[in-house]
């Protein structure tokens, strides 16, 4: 299980500053002009000041928060504490629990809210230093619960950079609804090839989209290993497989179309030739394409660990509160040099 390192923001009573400029005219000197105590909801803080200061130039007056609190009754630690707690596996009512026994009684929609607050800026931190150009990616899919049915989540990473680029909702899991879930980064990235897992669907999908692909490797090689070992007698052919799709010369696609004849007495047997046989040049691409990795592995330790996690929740009301809680959760589970939680409440 991977470790989650993280900071969350501070909290003080007072600002510590006046503004820098002020917002109207860009003038830097400004008078004090009175002060308001702000009940807050806060770890161990209940009150601060709220200081008003008067741009000498403009006239305008300009609210002066301390650091950690904004408009918001919740300081910003207690909201990027609720949220981070939620996507580390805690239920919206337990988090609610966990705060109140520290002296912050908070709701469960309160709890539900700072996720989806946090959501949207994990969206807008994961999405910052993206690449404009990504040539090669990765796409999988997760099933998650929405409203007690089953709906289907799509993951595209940038296979070099193991970075994600985006995750949506699929309407359906066919060929129109991944032709348009794909094309949108083929449009906004100039994406040319693609590594998935070993799923028909993509197939015919890429082929509309001109996209070179790869079937990842990993997944293939798992999967022919069991349907070979289900597989009675026929060594030297299975023998012959293996060491093909272990190999992936050029000609294998061909050697196994010609293959098909002299085991059409096993109709397993001949399936997973005739399957690899079609599948030959989608097999081998990484070797002709460059940058395209054998396997998708960078999407699924991407994903995987958020994925189990998917499963913990007992499913999601909304569409837009659940692409809010997989955005949350992907940003902390996917944050490898520690975790700024305030990024994701400073809108
Ligand atoms: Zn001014």
């Amino acid at each position: 299980m991977p470790r989650i390192r993280f900071t969350l923001p501070e909290v003080k009573q007072r600002p510590d500053a006046p503004p820098s400029t002020c917002p109207r005219c860009g003038g830097v000197t400004f008078h004090k002009h009175g002060q308001v105590e702000k009940a807050i909801k806060g770890l161990y803080i209940s009150r601060v000041t709220v200081v008003r200061y008067r741009c000498v130039a403009c006239g305008r007056t300009l609210r002066r928060y301390p650091e950690g609190v904004d408009r918001h009754i919740q300081s910003k630690r207690l909201r990027a504490l609720s949220a981070l707690s939620w996507a580390l596996g805690l239920s919206h009512r337990s988090v609610s629990n966990l705060l109140t026994a520290l002296g912050s009684a908070l709701s469960r929609m309160s709890s539900w809210r700072d996720v989806q607050e946090a959501g949207v800026g994990a969206m807008r931190a994961l999405s910052g230093g993206l690449r404009a150009r990504v040539e090669v990616v990765g796409a999988d899919e997760a099933v998650v619960k929405l409203k007690g049915e089953k709906a289907v989540v799509g993951f595209v990473m940038d296979a070099e950079r193991g970075r994600l680029l985006g995750i949506d909702l699929l309407v359906e899991r066919d060929r129109a609804g991944f032709t348009e879930w794909l094309s949108g980064y083929v449009d906004k990235f100039g994406v040319k090839a693609i590594v998935s897992d070993d799923l028909n669907t993509y197939k015919p999908v890429v082929e509309e989209l001109g996209l070179e692909h790869q079937i990842c490797l990993a997944h293939v090689r798992k999967n022919v290993r069991r349907r070979l070992n289900e597989i009675e007698g026929w060594d030297w052919h299975k023998a012959r497989i293996w060491l093909l799709l272990s190999e992936l010369p050029e000609g294998g696609g061909a050697e196994l179309m010609s293959m098909e004849r002299n085991v059409r007495e096993d109709a397993e047997l001949r399936r997973l030739v005739v399957e690899l046989s079609d599948k030959w040049r989608s097999l081998r691409r990484h070797k002709s394409a460059r940058g395209l990795p054998e396997t998708n592995n960078c999407t699924e330790r991407m994903i995987g660990r958020s994925k189990i996690r998917y499963k913990t929740v007992r499913g999601y009301k909304s569409i837009e509160g659940m692409m809010n809680g997989l955005r949350l959760r992907q940003w902390v589970w996917s944050g490898e040099d520690g975790l700024c939680v305030g990024e994701l409440v400073n809108a």
